[in-house]
């Protein structure tokens, strides 16, 4: 069962089929999926979805898709993590990591692509398309090896060693392009118009797509007990990470399940090296101006993001922030990370926790709020982003003399 209603047009509020579809015909906005929720609340309840399983289709009632037809790699319920030392260090007394990295593929993208491809499925689609900054690539080249779907992934040819592995591995095609992602995005676009039997996650199956990311607050607020948190931290990239984890808050509360869905501040975490969203934020514009990427965040390296607008909206209007953070303080938060909670994130993490710890020190974030920082991706696919900073503390001969010999630099107990 599903109580899905059409589709509809962001802006103008037209209605259109569930089917393959982005843009509006008549004002070119963005479409998203939208729900009867008296239908939905009919659909499920607490004890329902306590008895689904251990993934994210234990929400799939409000989900685009119809369950028989899923691509299931056990997506989702990943650990919220009581994070009381890093907390201790950054004068937080309740922070929360929503520990993203333990997805099949390794980030929060198995999420969004198992609702597309699903989808894609469903509506009768073989071949799987995407263009992706590393993780959505990973992840749509692994659903459709699942699937039986023939894939056609295509990245920035400068991605990191382990995401191309990553992806290639599943053995569908994987299209290196010799351009930024915004020149692969470009690409997709066109190549959509031509080729519309290939279901592309992010262009004509997208609206699916973005709905697989509320699936982080529904779980949070479980998580909790069955309560929202006060404040969450997201990395933005497009933006439709952070916009849906908004709107998924939202939806619990119009369902009843929890009491303080429009209260949750929303704050956003971008580079420096390529953050459209934060300078608008910063600067107070009223559009977000395009940037070229250049930053070891990969994965959020989109100069221009497609929702940055309305998760701008979001920020401001729910009294969060967003940061654009350096290279090295993102190297940082990934150490930072790793030392107080033995947790290890990509250079996505590291934006997030290094924007945390600005927002701490400047009283945006406060200390006796619940705070949730959301830890999009493992940091085995971008280990040659910290560089020499991580080695041995020492190389010696086996023997006790030379261990014994180490100095206190060398060996700190
Ligand atoms: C894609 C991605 C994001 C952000 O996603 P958007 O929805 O495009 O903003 C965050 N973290 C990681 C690790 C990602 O791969
Ligand atoms: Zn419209």
């Amino acid at each position: 069962m599903t109580a899905v209603e059409s589709l509809r047009c962001r802006e103008c509020g037209r209605t259109y089929p569930v089917e393959a579809r982005h843009v509006c015909d008549f004002c070119f906005g963005p479409l998203e999926v939208a729900y009867d929720y008296d239908k939905m609340r009919a659909l499920v309840s607490k004890e329902s979805i306590a008895a689904g399983p251990p993934n994210m289709w234990r929400y799939a009632e409000m989900l685009p898709i119809h369950l028989p037809s899923v691509i299931d790699l056990s997506p989702g319920f990943t650990p919220l993590v009581r994070a009381t030392r890093l907390g201790q260090h950054l004068g937080l007394d309740n922070l929360y990591l929503k520990d993203d990295t333990r997805n099949p593929t390794g980030s929060f993208k198995d999420r969004v692509v198992a609702v597309a491809l699903s989808k894609a499925l469903e509506l009768g689609f073989k071949v799987a398309a995407c263009a992706s900054t590393g993780n959505l690539a990973n992840s749509v080249a692994a659903h459709a090896a699942r699937a039986g779907m023939a894939s056609v992934v295509f990245i920035p040819r400068d991605l990191e060693a382990t995401k191309i592995a990553m992806t290639a591995v599943f053995d569908g095609n994987l299209i290196a392009v010799d351009g930024s992602y915004d020149d692969v995005n470009r690409l997709c676009a066109e190549l959509a118009s031509e080729r519309p039997d290939w279901a592309f996650v992010n262009v004509n199956v997208r609206p699916y797509y973005s709905e697989g990311s509320r699936t982080l607050a529904f779980e949070v607020a479980e998580q909790l007990g069955w309560r929202a948190p006060d404040h969450v931290v997201v990395p933005i990239a497009s933006g439709s990470q952070l916009t849906k984890i908004h709107k998924g808050f939202h939806e619990l509360g119009l369902l009843g399940l929890i009491e303080d869905g429009d209260s949750v501040r929303v704050s956003g975490a971008q580079a420096a090296g390529c953050g459209p969203v934060a300078t608008a934020f910063e600067t107070g514009a009223d559009s977000i101006r395009p940037v070229r990427a250049n930053t070891i965040a990969k994965s959020l390296a989109i100069g221009n993001p497609a929702d940055g607008w309305y998760a701008l909206e979001i920020v401001r209007t729910s009294g969060g922030a967003i940061e654009g953070v350096s290279d090295p303080e993102v190297i940082d938060g990934i150490r930072l990370l790793a030392r107080t909670e033995g947790i290890f994130a990509e250079t996505a993490g590291g934006v997030t926790i290094a924007t945390l710890c600005r927002l701490a020190a400047k009283g945006i974030v406060r200390r006796d709020e619940v705070v949730v920082a959301y830890i999009t991706g493992s940091g085995l696919k971008t280990v040659e982003a910290l560089g020499d900073t991580v080695g041995p503390s020492a190389t010696i001969k086996p023997t006790l003399e030379a261990f014994n010999a180490l100095t206190s630099e060398e060996i700190n107990i």
